[in-house]
């Protein structure tokens, strides 16, 4: 699985946050990287864990990660 985070739609764990909420496998933490608006990014730990389940996806606010299907 590929899970991708636009980085510069990101509001930022701090304000927002949701994706570390939502994820029952726990995937996303705290990267510690800023982006070029100055939130600070959650990453991914292990997205061969991720389930599929698309509630990341379907919660981003601003519409900031997408899970896809890895290809071939
Ligand atoms: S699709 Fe589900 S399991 Fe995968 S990263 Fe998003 S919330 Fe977590
Ligand atoms: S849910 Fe979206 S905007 Fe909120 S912290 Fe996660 S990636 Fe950023």
């Amino acid at each position: 699985m590929i899970i991708k985070i636009y980085e510069n739609l990101c509001k930022g764990i701090k304000g927002c946050g949701n994706c570390i909420e939502v994820c029952p496998k726990k995937l996303f933490i705290n990267s510690g990287n800023l982006n070029k608006k100055g939130y600070i990014l959650p990453k991914i730990v292990d997205p061969n864990q991720c389930i599929h389940c698309k509630k990341c996806e379907l919660i981003c606010p601003e519409m900031a990660i997408s899970v896809l299907e890895e290809s071939g």
